[in-house]
């Protein structure tokens, strides 16, 4: 392996970018918007200098893994010539199938295609390409660049010769593959997203109020983070969406998305990045609650 394309220059995908240009791999970084290719890059280096700081890079290291990453607006160009294609575009069904129709068009034969998709079926991105075979789930976590895990996907044509590929490419980037079948929430999803649901409901319930129920969360059961406060991390319309798959993919009510999730996210109270969730990010009122009250 030599070259990734990471389309998306998000939260997830400048991550991506980060560690495998840390580890030495040239990266295409693709975005439709230039803005997002901008903030991906600042990104990278704040998160580099960071490390800097903290001595666990050298100046020589910040600076080969910014000159690996090479940044491009169009698919084509920047996914010409490379060995691995990571998609980390919106979650959004139709986003994903339009982008790996293309990928399949203008990729070598031979080009892995990952995708970092939280919750949308592997084996159907797979079935839109001529390559079932290598397509595959390679779901980071956030952040990526200080998150050991990375859950390995095998869509249900998926070979065991790729998933062997990127279960050892994804060691040498230092993470720990874990592998998992094609199943609506996977493994990480599955287990999460109910909790963080039951976090909602009991707010809506009127059981405890934000802090509370965080407080019990973090200091009961260890959890660095309280539920509510990770769903504003994840952002609210992640989790909707990703709860949406699973109550669509199982045909079971105990998915079904809490009403108070639903009004947030129609209400544009996304988390941390749209500066309001449970919680209040801006400048002014940085994580102050601000979630209704039931109680
Ligand atoms: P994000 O909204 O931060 O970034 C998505 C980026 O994709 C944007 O910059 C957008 O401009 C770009 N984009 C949209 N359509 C595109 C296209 N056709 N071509 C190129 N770029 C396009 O989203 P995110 O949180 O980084 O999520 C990306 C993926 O990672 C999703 O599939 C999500 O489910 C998954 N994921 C997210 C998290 C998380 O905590 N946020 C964790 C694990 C996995």
């Amino acid at each position: 392996m030599n070259t990734i394309a990471v389309i998306g220059a998000g939260t997830m995908g400048n991550g991506i970018a980060h560690v495998f240009a840390q580890n030495g791999l040239k990266v295409n970084l693709i975005d439709i918007a230039q803005d997002s290719l901008d903030k991906g890059i600042a990104t990278i280096t704040k998160n580099l200098d960071r490390m800097l700081s903290k001595e666990r890079i050298s100046e020589d290291d910040k600076q080969s893994t910014l000159s690996n990453i090479n940044t491009f607006t169009e698919l084509k160009s920047g996914v010409a010539k490379t060995d691995l294609v990571v998609e980390a575009a919106t979650e959004n069904l139709d986003i994903k199938l339009s982008i790996f129709k293309e990928l399949d068009e203008l990729c070598d034969s031979e080009t892995i295609l990952a995708t970092n998709t939280s919750s949308i079926s592997i084996t159907q991105i797979g079935a839109v390409t001529n390559r079932p075979e290598k397509v595959i789930g390679m779901h980071f976590m956030n952040p990526v660049p200080i998150m050991k895990l990375v859950e390995i996907i095998r869509g249900y044509s998926t070979s065991d010769e790729i998933t062997n590929t990127i279960m050892e490419l994804s060691k040498k980037l230092g993470k720990t593959p874990t592998e998992v079948n094609d199943y609506p929430g996977f493994v990480a999803n599955r287990i999460l997203m109910p909790m963080l649901n039951e976090a909602i409901e009991t707010l809506y319930n009127g059981v405890a109020g934000v802090n509370e129920i965080d407080t019990v969360m973090k200091l009961g059961m260890a959890h660095p983070m309280g539920p509510l406060q990770l769903a504003d991390f994840i952002g609210l319309d992640v989790c909707l969406s990703i709860l949406n798959v699973m109550y669509d993919g199982f045909k079971n009510p105990k998915y079904a998305p809490c009403p108070l999730l639903v009004n947030m996210v129609m209400a544009g109270k996304l988390g941390v990045k749209s500066g309001e969730g449970f919680y209040d990010y801006s400048e002014s009122r940085k994580a102050e609650k601000v979630a209704p009250q039931f109680n």
